[in-house]
């Protein structure tokens, strides 16, 4: 069957991830978690102080230094779920951290930063076949990807989202801190000068605010149906 490429959009913490991993792995394609690459060199910047105390990041340095930042995915055997290795080292849980989450989006509004990810983007889907969420593959990544899907839900719920998620993981958490933070990133994401986030014109808009995991699935599935008979 003929492989596409599928580009999953849309606000921060909506379930994108969720979708796009599921999917990928029922039809068997890759899954690439974009906004994952964004958090390893976010969490390079932290430990290697590359903010200053007010929050700026000190960029010639970040610039100089984006040559020393290698990210890579490998499969975790068990649950077969990528994991998220930056410089040799497994950082998955490191970057879906809150301190990560609040300095991610200065980072990823740096005009050499998205050139450098987007290239290595672009690399992992020449062979078609994958599956990668973020906030500019429709757009900026792959213009021309067969399935296009933006997603959305209210800022609530997708805080609650969040809150439940990172609960969940031990982290302690407030849910005012996250509902401001979804708020925060939305804003910079949108209002950023290269690739903002934004619907592209052939994006299908899923609202999946009071959708099931299930029922959403189904919805995904159809759609990929759909862009595979239709390519
Ligand atoms: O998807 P996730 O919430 O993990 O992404 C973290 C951040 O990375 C986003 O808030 C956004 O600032 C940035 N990002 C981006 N472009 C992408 C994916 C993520 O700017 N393609």
């Amino acid at each position: 069957m003929k492989k596409i490429i599928i580009a999953i959009d849309g606000f921060s913490s909506c379930g994108k991830s969720t979708m796009a991993k599921d999917l990928a792995k029922e039809i068997g394609y890759i899954y690439i978690d974009s906004g994952a690459m964004y958090r390893a060199v976010t969490l390079y910047c932290l430990e290697h102080h590359l903010f200053r105390t007010d929050g700026s990041i000190r960029e010639e340095e970040l610039q100089r230094q984006m040559k020393e930042i290698h990210i890579s995915f490998r499969l975790n055997p068990d649950t077969q779920r990528p994991m998220t290795f930056l410089n040799g080292n497994n950082v998955e849980e490191q970057i879906r951290t809150l301190e990560v989450s609040s300095h991610v989006s200065p980072v990823a509004a740096l005009g050499f930063v998205r050139r450098a990810m987007v290239e290595q983007q672009q690399a992992m889907g020449k062979e078609k076949g994958i599956v990668m969420d973020g906030r500019d593959i429709g757009t900026a990544v792959f213009p021309k990807a067969e399935l296009k899907i933006f997603v959305t839900a209210s800022a609530e719920i997708r805080a609650q989202r969040r809150y439940d998620e990172l609960k969940a993981k031990g982290q302690e958490v407030s849910f005012d801190e996250i509902l401001r933070n979804v708020k925060e990133r939305d804003h910079i994401d949108q209002t950023r000068e290269i690739s903002p986030l934004r619907r592209a014109d052939d994006a299908i808009l899923l609202d999946n605010s009071h959708l099931t995991i299930a029922e959403q699935k189904e919805w995904l599935k159809e759609q990929f149906n759909k862009a595979v008979h239709e390519s």
